[in-house]
């Protein structure tokens, strides 16, 4: 006898940005229905143009501060400028996008009773006192700074999020997603990662911010993509928030060495004024995440930056 799957209908907003276009990729590989919603402030085309044509996957081009009637399963909520220089560009842009954005992402999982995932972030911690950041670590954020409109936007998200759940029954999962990395970042984002791969193929200086002594934890993409897909896949009580990243902690002078290491690059290192509320360390304790999601990252940074540099050397359009 022939058995007819039924395919899930999944909605992920900002699906043509970094982590979305593999997001989508991904939920293609696993046999759903994928609509890409995006309004193409940081992400493009490009991304995703390797799914156009499959007749599984839709592109939308709208923005999330306005509503969306569309019938779906499943909700990815990642649109938003995540790279400091794109989400101070127009920072009420930014709230906006956070905060409306949710509200109608969320309006739309009550009416058609999907299960809902936000992209949160390490950010709700701010320039954190707790190291490594735990769930339930309020976090040490400036509300009125220039990383504010990100970061309390993402806040707020947050609070709307349990707040649809507690009042609507909205089922919900938060996930607080740490610096990740990989192929399809935005050469010119300024996130340090792709900043460091670019001026060491170029032979350009290598600009290390402050004394190059703040840490960060780098996940390496297709991590991520595994824990947001297990994140979504969890039991309904599994709210979250669950920090989601790599516990692998580096200063960003020791990144700087390794990435001129692996492009045997002729760069220098130079160093250049601390930008505003920069955090000193950040490094996610995954433990919730390795009990309720059985996940924990496998690839290291050495590997993950070699798949990086690969892509950037190749070109920005190229297959990733
Ligand atoms: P990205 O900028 O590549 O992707 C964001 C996507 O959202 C882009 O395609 C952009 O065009 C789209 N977008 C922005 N505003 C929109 C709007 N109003 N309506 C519709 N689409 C809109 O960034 P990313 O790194 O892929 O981040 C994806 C999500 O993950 C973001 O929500 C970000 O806050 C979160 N996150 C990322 C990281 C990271 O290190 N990459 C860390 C923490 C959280
Ligand atoms: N919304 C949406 N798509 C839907 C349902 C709602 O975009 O399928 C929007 C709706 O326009 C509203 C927001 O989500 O602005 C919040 O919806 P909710 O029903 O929670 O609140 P209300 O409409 O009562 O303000
Ligand atoms: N950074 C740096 N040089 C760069 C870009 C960033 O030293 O060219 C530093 C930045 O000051 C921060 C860290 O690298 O301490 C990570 O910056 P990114 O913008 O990637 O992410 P976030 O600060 O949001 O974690």
């Amino acid at each position: 006898m022939r058995t007819y799957s039924i395919r899930k209908r999944v909605l992920v907003t900002g699906g043509a940005g970094f982590i979305g276009s593999h997001l989508c990729e991904r939920l293609l590989a696993d046999g759903n229905d994928v609509l890409c919603v995006d309004n193409f402030f940081t992400g493009t085309k490009d991304n995703i143009a390797h799914l156009i044509g499959n007749p599984h996957f839709e592109l939308m081009r709208h923005d999330v501060t306005f509503p969306l009637f569309v019938e779906v399963d499943e909700i990815y909520n990642l649109a938003c400028p995540a790279a400091p220089i794109h989400y101070q560009y127009d920072p009420v842009q930014t709230t906006k996008t956070s905060v409306h954005g949710a509200i109608n992402m969320l309006g739309l999982a009550k009416r058609v009773k999907a299960k809902i995932l936000q992209a949160s972030t390490s950010e709700v911690y701010g320039d954190p006192q707790l190291h490594p950041q735990r769930e339930d670590y309020w976090g040490h954020v400036n509300p009125i700074g220039v990383r504010s409109c990100y970061d309390e936007g993402k806040r707020c998200a947050e609070t709307l999020f349990f707040d649809y759940h507690r009042q609507n029954r909205v089922r919900i999962k938060v996930a607080r997603i740490f610096n990740t990395y990989g192929p399809r970042m935005h050469p010119n984002d300024g996130r340090v990662v792709s900043n460091f791969i670019v001026q060491a193929l170029k032979g350009a200086p290598i600009t290390v911010y402050g004394d190059g002594s703040q840490t960060r934890s780098f996940c390496y993409v297709d991590d991520m993509v595994e824990a947001l897909v297990r994140m979504m896949e969890s039991k309904d009580s599994v709210t979250g928030p669950v920090n989601l990243g790599n516990p692998g902690e580096f200063t960003i002078l020791e990144l700087a060495k390794k990435v001129i290491a692996l492009t045997r690059s002729t760069s220098r290192i130079v160093t250049k004024k601390l930008p505003g509320d920069d955090p000193k360390q950040r490094q996610p304790d995954i433990t919730l995440a390795k009990r309720h999601l059985k996940w924990e990252p496998s690839v290291g940074l050495e590997a993950g930056l070699r798949k990086t540099i690969a892509y950037f050397r190749a070109g920005k359009n190229s297959p990733a």
